[in-house]
């Protein structure tokens, strides 16, 4: 019998986790099931252990259990503790292992994909929920000139920053503290997007030779890219490169076989215009 992985989260009917380890398989002649998990808010340990006791060797978890794998594990690594969530489960015998690859993925997909080092740039990144936390441990590893948070809520950003004390030279702020600021990547971390709303940047964080990413992924120019471009920045990405990339790193956390993303990305890729 194959072996079976899955995608839990709540709603998941838009996801596109089986499309993309149904390809990472048929590139790397893995023997797998990858099929798509419909949760239970409040149930996710039941959801979890019913899918082992059918033989399940792993999950990806999305959105709202992420906190909830983060609990159901027996052994995190130092990138999902800091992140405290957790987008991926591994299971042998009775431990359950944990990681977060969101971070990793988004940081792979910049340095290789789009051939944008950060070693020695200046870095922000607005937001400071899950993907936020994910993204700053590989951040900081790529050694950044400076790296700013910024938030809404700008209390949860502080507190992030007093975590990677010692970590680097990271420090966070208000959005008002920007203006006069600029950088050389900017990252949308928030979920302001995905309703369509822009999150209160100013214009002038943005440089022409910059890159502006945009997480979420598959909704074209968002508001937020709309500005970047706006302001004459040249580099603009979604988050497609990212979730692909996250994915090949569960994958070969899974299967000991990385698979080739470029395929993947180009089969996903919604233009942005
Ligand atoms: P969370 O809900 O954990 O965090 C949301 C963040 O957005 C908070 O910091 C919140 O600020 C901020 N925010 C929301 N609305 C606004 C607004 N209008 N203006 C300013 N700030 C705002 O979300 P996630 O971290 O899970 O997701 C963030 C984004 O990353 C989403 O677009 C998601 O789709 C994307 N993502 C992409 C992935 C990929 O593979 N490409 C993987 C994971 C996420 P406050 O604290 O003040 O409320």
């Amino acid at each position: 019998m194959s072996d079976r992985y899955a995608v839990i989260g709540h709603p998941i009917g838009h996801t596109k986790s089986p499309l993309i380890h149904g390809m990472f398989a048929k590139a790397s002649g893995q023997d797998l099931v990858y099929t798509a998990i419909e949760g239970r808010p409040g149930l996710f340990a039941e959801d979890a252990a019913a899918f082992r006791a059918a033989g399940g060797r792993g999950l990806n978890v999305t959105a709202p259990f992420k906190l909830d794998a983060f609990a159901y594990a027996t052994e995190r690594s130092a990138r999902a503790s800091l992140a405290g969530a957790v987008n991926a489960l591994k299971f042998d015998g009775e431990r359950v292992l944990a990681e977060n690859f969101d971070g990793v993925g988004l940081t792979r997909d910049v340095v290789r994909n789009l051939d944008c080092a950060m070693q020695g740039k200046r870095v922000l990144v607005l937001g400071a929920g899950g993907a936020a936390r994910g993204a700053l441990l590989p951040f900081l590893e790529q050694r950044p000139a400076e790296l700013v948070i910024v938030n809404r809520t700008v209390a949860k950003a502080l507190a992030l920053a007093q975590e990677l004390v010692g970590q680097g030279p990271v420090r966070a702020c208000g959005y008002q503290e920007l203006e006069g600021q600029r950088f050389d990547l900017v990252f949308n971390a928030t979920s302001a997007s995905l309703r369509g709303e822009l999150p209160p940047v100013p214009a002038t964080v943005f440089v022409p030779h910059g890159l502006a990413y945009e997480l979420a992924y598959g909704k074209g120019l968002t508001p937020f890219l709309r500005m970047a471009q706006q302001t004459g920045v040249r580099r603009l990405a979604d988050g497609v490169g990212m979730l692909v990339e996250q994915a090949a790193e569960a994958f070969a956390w899974w299967r000991g076989v990385r698979p080739a993303t470029q395929p993947v990305i180009e089969r996903l890729a919604v233009p942005l215009a």
